[in-house]
């Protein structure tokens, strides 16, 4: 592949719907370990009236009832989705904690608002459930960047290394890894394969795997994928606002490049960001994450001063614009879409031989981060995936 070569990826079929689309460029790998850079599209909700909104959402709300459903919503999605989540009996979580909670609740119908890949897990963990997104096209430039034909090539090429891979993958790439990680769990897991001696291919984030091999010193080789919203993140304008704001508490997610981790007091998954706000004695804080998880610390911690790490220059129109666009893209119209139509737009289907796979890597995720806190295992099968647990 040509480096910087720009090419289009797959972007709106025509005849979808006319809505304002945006266009990303994202780095895509393939089984050489070449990068290219290729563009991905995604289109934003149009604006809804006051009158439009209440009126989804007193649908939405009927809807969820009638069909015996659950709405599972990431941080970063829009504040009045994560509400009506929280509202409905749902829950508003990182993406570990949505795959945990729409596999154990009863509900027969799940709602995941979030990107595609946390649709697909809640489908493989819940193979009897639906599971329905306000828009199937809500994707992530770490999933993007890494196809499973490449990916798998890749992994054939170092048979000798233990497959890890975060969980913004699709569930082809996860069928092909021995373990998932969220940001919350990956730390711990790969220094628990490195006190076993084994070495690690991680994929897809660069940054995040470049910060689990500092904190373990585990030989990690690694796929070279970035977040769109975190890539974008400034070391030299953060210093600037460190420098502003010496009270503050800079708070950095592992997706975030090195040289802006380096400035960071904490650096976290959203979960253990959104504690720090809460649980810290300091009363200001500087956020490198999506501002969309801004909304929950407001709410967990209003008298605390919340400060949008910069990712652009003095110059910019935008200082501070880290906001996901697939994201975004869960609006009101498309949930209430969702449930009212459900079928082929909506619905979550994995084929079953990759489901039977992919699901293996979760569990021992799931299981690992289940004996850490010192909870008891709920599925006694994934006991036995865990590779030499009784040393972790
Ligand atoms: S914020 Fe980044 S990692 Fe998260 S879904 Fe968007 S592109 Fe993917």
């Amino acid at each position: 592949m040509t480096d910087s070569l720009l090419t289009p990826a797959a972007g709106p079929a025509s005849g979808m719907s006319a809505k304002p689309t945006t266009a990303f460029e994202f780095p895509l790998q393939d089984s050489s370990g070449e990068v290219c850079l290729r563009q991905a599209w995604a289109s934003l909700p149009e604006p809804i009236g006051a009158d439009e909104k209440e009126s989804l959402l007193h649908d939405i709300r009927r809807l969820l009832r009638e069909r015996n459903a659950v709405l599972v919503a990431h941080y970063y999605v829009d504040g009045v989705i994560q509400d009506l989540a929280t509202e409905t009996g749902g829950l508003v979580a990182d993406s570990l904690e949505m795959a945990r909670f729409g596999h154990d609740h009863t509900a027969q119908t799940l709602v995941v608002a979030g990107v595609r890949f946390m649709g697909e897990t809640a489908k493989i963990l819940s193979p009897e459930k639906t599971v329905l997104m306000p828009d199937l096209q809500a994707n992530c430039s770490l999933d993007l960047g890494c196809p499973a034909d490449a990916f798998s090539q890749f992994c054939d090429a170092h048979p000798d290394r233990t497959v890890v891979v975060y969980a913004n993958t699709s569930a082809a790439v996860k069928a092909r890894a021995d373990w998932m990680v969220t940001s919350s769990c990956a730390v711990s897991i790969v220094r628990h394969l490195h006190a076993q001696g084994e070495k690690i291919l991680f994929a897809p984030d660069r940054h995040l795997g470049r910060y689990v091999a500092e904190q373990t010193g585990a030989d990690m080789l690694l796929w070279e994928g970035h977040c769109i919203v975190h890539d974008e993140f400034k070391a030299v304008e953060l210093a600037s606002l460190k420098a502003r704001h010496p009270e503050s508490i800079v708070l950095v997610h592992p997706e975030a490049p090195a040289s802006v981790i380096a400035l960071a007091d904490r650096v976290g998954s959203t979960t253990a960001m959104i504690n720090a706000v809460v649980e810290n004695d300091a009363k200001s804080f500087i956020v490198a994450t999506d501002q969309g998880i801004l909304h929950r610390m407001r709410q967990l911690a209003p008298e605390k001063t919340l400060i949008e790490a910069p990712t652009a220059g003095t110059s910019a129109t935008c200082k501070s614009c880290a906001h996901c666009p697939w994201m975004a893209m869960n609006g009101l119209k498309a949930l209430r879409n969702a449930l009212a139509n459900s079928g082929a737009p909506h619905e979550i289907n994995v084929p079953a031989e990759t489901a039977e796979k992919a699901v293996n890597c979760i569990h021992r995720m799931l299981a690992f981060t289940a004996l850490e806190s010192g909870g008891a295992l709920t599925n006694a099968s994934a006991a036995g995936l865990i590779p030499h647990i009784g040393a972790a």
